[in-house]
């Protein structure tokens, strides 16, 4: 019951809203029936108090004749002189019952007015009541009244209200039924979701919902199948990065260890063979440091606690003294590093340590990947954009794996970077800096035929 509140509210308000609109409609239509039951009697006694008037004006109709009249008629008949004396009456009212009789009425009844009232007896009956002038020689000597009941009138209206009411409850009862089945109809999703939400807070992230409509309520549950995807795809990767970060670590911490061992033990014949050995441990020391450094980088930019020292960069200057610096490598591998600009070189807006970073990424990338050809480099500037290029004919990258690159830790062949000397986090740093900076990162590659990477920055304003 208590996860059906909702339902228990909304059905109490279209109730609630259904049972006035109902007993303002039941009343509007009794008040209806009842003025208009009222108006036709008081209309009709008049007419019969203006025949009796005709009948005891005329000669021919005596005092006898005029009670079978009324009594045919269902009617109570009072007439009365000008010194207020009953000369005759008939039905329940006799001489000496006279309340309705007020000498105000009687005056405006000789002087030729008729008067007409609604007369209520102590005893609780009610009668319409209508005077009329009797005239002797054109002049009003007498008054009659004609008193009909009201009995009929509420017979009638009673006859009228018994179906109203049952109607009434009829439609309360229809309502309460189509309330019941809206409010569950629209209270069930909510429920649902309710679990399902539950559910995904209990860690059961593989939890979906099957609602499939157009309306706010399937927008939302798109909303919770969406972030409970999210929210897997999180912990996914979460496991998976704690498990790439020990592998990572493992590795050159096991080489350190043994290595560290082999020259303890002095197990080795030559000084040559001695300085291999050092000359592992001085690369896995750097391996180790580079790692750490980029995962402490890979951090404070998911916390988005990465400050950018955002100045005006000359881009041609920074990227051919990184080019210089990768240069050492690429002659070493015998591939020739080629760097050409287009366009009116402009500063550009941009942290300056950053960006050497993102472009000695790129290069190093290119250049541990590449073992014959060469390599481009180059900045372009239209009026619109900066694009830098850095284009290599090495070993390239399959198809089906270009769109995970990115992704912390992806290695297009696991070996293939450890090969090289990889952390598999170079990357996913580049991306994060070069979208913190207002930049898009695109790559082509064509596996055995070289790789692309492609870095837009849209000019704002510039020097
Ligand atoms: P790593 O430090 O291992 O190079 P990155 O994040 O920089 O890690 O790159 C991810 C993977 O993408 C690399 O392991 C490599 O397989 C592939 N890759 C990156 N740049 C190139 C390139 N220029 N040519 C071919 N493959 C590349």
């Amino acid at each position: 019951m208590k996860n059906n509140r909702i339902a228990l509210k909304l059905g109490f308000i279209i109730i609630m809203v259904f049972l006035i609109v109902l007993v303002f409609l039941g009343l509007s239509i009794d008040r209806l029936f009842t003025s208009f039951y009222f108006e036709r009697m008081r209309t009709e006694n008049e007419e019969l108090g203006s025949h009796f008037a005709v009948m005891a004006q005329s000669d021919s109709t005596s005092g006898e004749m005029m009670k079978t009249f009324a009594e045919f008629s269902n009617v109570s008949i009072l007439n009365v002189n000008a010194n207020s004396e009953v000369i005759l009456h008939s039905g329940t009212h006799d001489s000496s019952d006279r309340n309705m009789i007020r000498s105000s009425d009687l005056d405006r009844i000789l002087a030729g007015e008729t008067v007409n009232f609604l007369y209520s007896e102590p005893s609780g009956v009610r009668y319409f009541v209508s005077g009329q002038p009797i005239y002797e020689k054109d002049i009003a000597t007498s008054a009659l009244y004609v008193m009909s009941s009201t009995k009929k009138m509420e017979q009638s209206l009673q006859a009228v209200r018994k179906p109203l009411i049952l109607s009434g409850i009829g439609a309360f009862l229809l309502a309460l039924g189509i309330t019941w089945i809206i409010a569950q109809y629209l209270s069930r999703p909510l429920l649902v979701m309710q679990q399902a939400t539950r559910k995904i807070a209990a860690g059961e992230l593989e939890t979906r919902l099957d609602m499939k409509s157009n309306d706010e309520l399937g927008s939302l549950a798109q909303a919770i199948n969406d972030l409970a995807a999210d929210l897997q795809r999180y912990r996914d990767t979460r496991q998976e990065f704690f498990a790439n970060i020990s592998h990572e670590l493992r590795t050159p911490i096991t080489y350190l260890e043994g290595y560290s061992q082999v020259l303890r033990q002095e197990l080795y014949d030559t000084a040559e063979e001695k300085n291999k050995y050092l000359e592992i441990i001085h690369d896995e020391a750097l391996r180790l440091q580079h790692l750490v450094e980029d995962l402490f980088d890979l951090a404070k930019m998911e916390e988005g606690k990465i400050d950018l020292e955002l100045d005006w960069v000359n881009m041609s200057e920074l990227t051919q003294q990184v080019v210089r610096k990768a240069e050492l490598k690429s002659i070493e591998k015998g591939l020739s590093l080629k760097y050409t600009e287009n366009g009116t070189m402009k500063k550009i807006r941009a942290d300056k340590k950053r960006m050497e970073q993102i472009i000695l990424n790129l290069l190093e990338n290119a250049v541990r990947y590449t073992e014959k050809g060469e390599i481009n480099v180059s900045l372009t500037y239209t009026s619109s954009a900066f694009l830098f290029v850095v284009e290599d004919s090495g070993i390239g990258i399959p198809e089906d794996e270009i769109p995970y690159i990115f992704e912390r830790f992806y290695r297009v062949e696991k070996s293939r970077s450890r090969q090289f000397g990889g952390t598999g986090l170079g990357l996913s740093i580049v991306k994060k800096l070069v979208e913190l900076q207002g930049g898009k990162i695109k790559v082509t590659s064509q596996a055995g035929q070289g790789t692309r990477f492609e870095i837009e920055f849209i000019r704002q304003s510039s020097r």
